[in-house]
């Protein structure tokens, strides 16, 4: 109504030292939805502040220009003065940093500075297209702020998804009455599927794909994929949208004469559907039992970082044979594909529809996965406590310590552990630090990548010693 304090706009404070790219993630912030121009009283030319609306949600972004960093301007000092008045009026900080050079020391004064405020940070590495970037960026995460979205403003890369998070992060009572966050959360699970469906030949791959679709509830609408003959189908279940990618080639298996390129042509399109693909469903013949074949095909899944699915196809044709042919089939398949121990195994039937729904629940609940992202002080907590009770084995002698760590990554999720020494983690203590992950975080049916870093204060050195 009358009252000022709440209708007035959350404001996002966009702050970096000099450089890290404030006015284009700025332009692009604002650019990204119509926004809306208008001079903001109170604001003066030296700090500029934009309307931007996202999702239904708006704020005013202020951009503090050269705040931070030196300037020869003889206006800086009165730049610096509105500058602080904006930072201490923000809701929340949008922390901009550049991969490509990696933390430097006026990095970590406006870190202290921005937690002595008090106000919620978005920390945000820009030029993350720049190679160097891919290892420097990760110095970031030990400011412990989150969370931190990797960025390439000048491609607009990541720019929405910073959006999301700083609109998820500004007070509920500013955020649209319209658009409750449950439907956002819907709006992202709707995003599209990606299902490789893949295996030997005979093993019943388009059975099952022909069944998929003939499900109940299913709509089905056949696209053409990337490749010249590559043809997917969509396909829509519940409120999901599966894309099966390459059915083409799931329909003409093995055009090859000879029957033992057969077998290898089959791996070449297992490859070529994975590698577009978010989950795969490695298709198995429960009579014949697993092959070198099957984990030869597995293992491309799970080296390309996809979900894995092991589907236990036939099972009409020995599910009358007794239980214990069932436990002796997953025993085979576990023994099969030891590094797969994490693959959901699901017997199914393409013939008569057996736990085909059941399938299509897994595909969803793994994508899902493979999506998660674990707050950082939640994921140093647990880190913390299962290494104080397990030490860490590292390939040298010296003792290895987890300073703290970090979730640089999803889809696959990919988490860096930043150490004392620089070293490998014995490749035991690896598994049964995925594993503890894995059962405290809901990582089901996802490959989870584990980087070693040493905690690094390379650059920081290097820029002390320019300084001088
Ligand atoms: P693909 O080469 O992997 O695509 O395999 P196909 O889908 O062409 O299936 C190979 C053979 O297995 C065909 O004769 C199918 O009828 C049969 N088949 C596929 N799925 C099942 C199933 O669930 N049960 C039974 N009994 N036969 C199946």
């Amino acid at each position: 109504m009358g009252d000022k304090s709440a209708s007035r706009l959350p404001t996002v404070v966009l702050v970096g030292r000099p450089n890290t790219g404030k006015s284009t993630v700025f332009n692009r912030m604002t650019g990204a939805r119509r926004a809306i121009v208008s001079p903001t009283p109170g604001t003066t030319r030296d700090v500029i502040a934009q309307e931007v609306e996202w999702r239904g949600t708006s704020f005013q972004l202020v951009d503090t220009g050269g705040l931070f960093g030196a300037s020869e301007d003889p206006l800086h000092e009165l730049v610096v003065e509105h500058g602080r008045r904006a930072l201490e009026a923000a809701d929340l900080v949008v922390f901009l940093v550049d991969g490509r050079e990696g933390l430097v020391p006026a990095d970590e004064e406006i870190a202290k500075r921005l937690r002595a405020l008090g106000a919620p940070v978005v920390l945000a590495v820009n030029k993350m297209e720049d190679r160097r970037a891919r290892d420097r960026a990760m110095e970031f995460y030990q400011f412990g702020f989150d969370p931190v979205i990797e960025i390439a403003a000048e491609h607009g890369i990541g720019v929405a998804e910073l959006l999301h998070e700083v609109v998820a992060r500004l007070p509920a009572s500013h955020r649209e009455r319209g658009r409750p966050a449950a439907e956002a959360a819907v709006e992202g699970r709707l995003r599209e599927v990606r299902v490789a469906i893949v295996g030997r030949p005979n093993v019943g791959k388009s059975s099952l794909v022909n069944r998929l679709l003939r499900e109940e509830r299913v709509m089905v609408s056949e696209v053409p994929g990337t490749t010249r003959d590559a043809v997917d189908a969509l396909l829509r279940w519940h409120r999901r949208e599966f894309r099966i990618v390459d059915t083409a080639g799931i329909r003409r298996p093995g055009r090859v004469a000879r029957a033992g390129d057969i077998e290898a042509v089959s791996v070449l399109v297992a490859r070529r559907a994975i590698a577009r693909a978010d989950v795969a469903v490695v298709v198995i013949d429960a009579v014949e039992g697993p092959t070198d074949q099957d984990a030869a095909i597995a293992g491309e899944a799970d080296r390309a970082g996809c979900g894995v699915i092991l589907a236990a196809n036939k099972w009409d044709l020995v599910k009358d044979k007794g239980a214990d042919r069932a436990r002796a089939l997953d025993e085979a398949l576990r023994l099969k594909m030891k590094f797969l121990d994490y693959a959901p195994v699901v017997h199914v039937s393409a013939r008569t529809g057996e736990r085909t729904g059941r399938l299509l629940e897994l595909i969803d609940k793994v994508a899902e996965a493979r999506r998660l992202r674990v707050p950082t002080a939640e994921l140093n907590r647990f880190v913390e406590a299962v290494t104080t009770v397990h030490p860490p084995a590292g390939e040298g002698r010296r003792a290895v310590r987890v300073l703290y760590c970090a979730q640089t990554a999803i889809e696959p999720p990919t988490i860096v552990l930043f150490t004392n020494v620089a070293t490998k983690l014995h490749f035991s203590y690896e598994r049964f630090l995925i594993n503890r992950l894995r059962e405290s975080f809901g990582f089901v049916g996802t490959p989870i990548r584990l980087l070693v870093r040493r905690r690094g204060r390379r650059q920081v050195a290097r820029a002390d010693g320019r300084a001088g």
